[in-house]
């Protein structure tokens, strides 16, 4: 997978993270060509889903409007899935030309 898949322009964090993550899946890949991708790829996805959950821990005031989409475990793992799902559907590797409807959209 090539960075330049995702990351057109001006480098922000969110860009420089993106950018890293495929950059280190390619490097493991590189590095042992033997590995299985899926797992590699999911190593990665474990690391981020754990990244991700400990930068939304709530700040503790109840009252505080930044943390309320964040406020609990449940409310956590939806953000995240909407996240996901939004990033998934963003991709260019979303859709394939051999999934097993291609064609009959
Ligand atoms: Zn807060």
């Amino acid at each position: 997978m090539s960075s330049e898949d995702i990351l057109p322009g001006n480098e922000t964090p969110f860009d420089e993270a993106a950018r890293e993550a495929v950059d280190l899946g390619n490097r493991l890949m590189d590095a042992n060509p033997e590995a299985d991708p899926w797992e590699v790829a999911s190593g990665l996805l474990s690391g981020a889903v754990h990244f991700w959950l400990h930068s939304r821990q709530p700040c503790g005031d109840p009252n505080c409007e930044s943390c309320l989409s964040v406020s609990d475990a449940q409310s956590r793992l939806m953000a995240l899935l909407d996240e996901c799902k939004a990033e998934a559907e963003a991709s260019f590797y979303y859709h394939s030309p051999t999934d097993s409807n291609a064609g009959h959209a």
